[in-house]
């Protein structure tokens, strides 16, 4: 049986409101052997006698509707999911246990400092640990997303300049290949952003700064490795020359997978940077759920970091408001405890050595991926990407195939699509990123998948650009449905 839903979608079985029959319902309980309490008289004229259209089902009903939903999603847990730049790698269930523990997760938020020593003692050590992976001194927990992380740390690098007496410095340096969060989070901050052209390689080098250093230069933003995969090979001398000129170095570093254990940006000269917990440390990105962008600086900006900070005092430990430079707070209490603890139990569990492992297998992937994949597609930049690899379509566009119908396409084969169209200085780019859990087995799949697509795209292009034909929606009205989106079920 076929019900076409409101969206003239064709859902394969009946929608939850459209089971529903007159008398239908759950199982019948024993009446109360207590008074029953009177909703009208809490509510008065807000309650209701009866909800018009709710639906009457029996518990078989509802648990088949639920169940389903959760089948037709796709998730880590079902399949290997290449979102580029979002690293959707697999995060072992002892990270939620431990997150999950009672002692943690029900603590009060206004608790005493004497009632959270575990949890102080807690953020205390994972801040060593990332301001150890940083190569950098100090660490702030505070900011919730990666693109928070960039606001604070620009807030700081402000402050710094202001504090110096240098309100002037006002000026951004951005080169064209970094995430696009980076200029937002200047331009919120009141500062000018200056883009900076990346080379014919794809890299940033220090020419392309000379005409911008000045006195109104603030800092110089770079996400490394780059959108397009690449490692930005001369920041140290890019650093020297920000430094000279008196501005500061600022790190997108929500992509540490790529160099966690190998490389740390403070030995580059970077004074500022944020780590994506949500992605690299044990919570996926694209789940679209809390997250955690703690922010790394420099013993210099210590004074303006975000109030309060988690501070040893003998074998205690003290949440220190008492910061008359610092920037503020920026997230209610300790920010998301939930999502750093999980990062805390991954590097734990991982060690040294393992964040070094993850690092070089996420590497390992992407290279791998990309040499099985670059004799069909186009590949961009340089032969040796970091942890993720960006692709074209432009061979498949001769035979009318673009990025989006190749991404559709591979929804028929299993796979969650890449990110598409994204980064925006290449041409129909799909951009790749494996993940260092992935088997070799699932990125053969994987691969397997594309070239077929791409061969698929020359002898028969229309099964290509009809796609997708499996999942339990085709091609959606992507604008309609972000322009005027239905948020509530309406009967027919
Ligand atoms: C994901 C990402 C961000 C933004 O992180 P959010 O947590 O989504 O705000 C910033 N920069 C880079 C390079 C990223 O990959």
């Amino acid at each position: 049986m076929s019900t076409p839903g409101r969206s003239g979608l064709v859902f394969s079985e009946p929608l939850l409101f459209e089971r529903s029959r007159p008398g239908r319902r759950g199982p019948a309980v024993d009446p109360p052997d207590v008074p029953a309490a009177d909703p009208r008289e809490l509510l008065g004229e807000l309650a209701r006698e009866d909800i018009e259209g709710f639906p009457e089902l029996s518990e078989l009903d509802v648990v088949r509707h639920f169940t389903r939903l959760s089948q037709w999603n796709y998730s880590i847990d079902t399949g290997f999911f290449p979102l580029g730049s979002c690293t959707m790698k697999y995060n072992p269930k002892l990270n939620e246990s431990v997150a999950a523990l009672d002692g943690l997760a029900n603590l009060h938020p206004l608790a005493a400092d004497e009632d959270i020593q575990g949890l102080l003692a807690l953020a205390h050590e994972l801040e060593s640990a990332l301001a150890e992976v940083a190569g950098l001194d100090l660490v702030s927990l505070q900011p919730a997303a990666g693109a928070q992380g960039e606001f604070v740390g620009m807030a700081m690098i402000g402050a710094y300049h202001r504090q110096r007496g240098e309100p002037g410095r006002d000026r951004v340096l951005i080169p064209d290949t970094a995430h696009g969060t980076n200029p937002a989070s200047a331009a919120l901050n009141g500062m000018q952003v200056v883009e900076v052209p990346s080379g014919e390689d794809g890299l940033l080098h220090p020419g392309a700064l000379e005409p911008h250093l000045d006195e109104r230069v603030a800092a110089l933003m770079l996400t490394n490795p780059n959108t397009l995969g690449l490692f930005e090979s001369e920041v140290q001398a890019l650093a020297e020359r920000v430094h000279a000129a008196g501005g500061l170095v600022y790190l997108d570093g929500a992509n540490m997978n790529a160099l966690m254990g190998v490389a740390r940006p403070g030995d580059m000269g970077v004074d500022v940077m944020h780590f994506n917990l949500h992605k690299t440390f044990s919570t996926p990105h694209g789940g679209g759920g809390p997250g955690s962008g703690p922010v790394a600086v420099r013993a210099n900006l210590e004074p303006f970091l975000p109030s309060p900070v988690v501070r040893r005092d003998g074998d205690r430990f003290v949440l220190d408001g008492d910061r008359p430079l610092s920037i503020g707070r920026v997230h209610a209490f300790m920010g998301n405890a939930g999502i750093w603890l999980r990062a805390l139990a991954y590097i734990r569990s991982n060690g040294a050595q393992g964040l070094r492992e993850v690092t070089e297998r996420a590497v390992l992937n992407a290279n791998y991926l990309r040499a099985c994949l670059a004799d069909t597609y186009e590949a961009v930049g340089d032969p040796r990407v970091m942890h993720e690899v960006v692709l074209t379509d432009r061979r498949q566009q001769a035979h009318g195939v673009t990025t989006s119908d190749i991404a559709k396409r591979l929804m028929d084969h299993g796979y969650h699509p890449p990110t598409i169209y994204f980064p925006l200085v290449v041409n129909g780019a799909l951009m790749i990123e494996p993940t260092e859990t992935e088997s070799l087995e699932s990125i053969d799949g994987f691969i397997e998948a594309m070239l077929s697509i791409a061969q698929e795209a020359s002898t028969d292009p229309e099964a290509v650009k009809s796609a997708p034909h499996r999942p339990i929606v085709r091609r959606l009205d992507e604008v309609r449905a972000a322009r005027k989106p239905k948020l509530r079920w309406i009967p027919e």
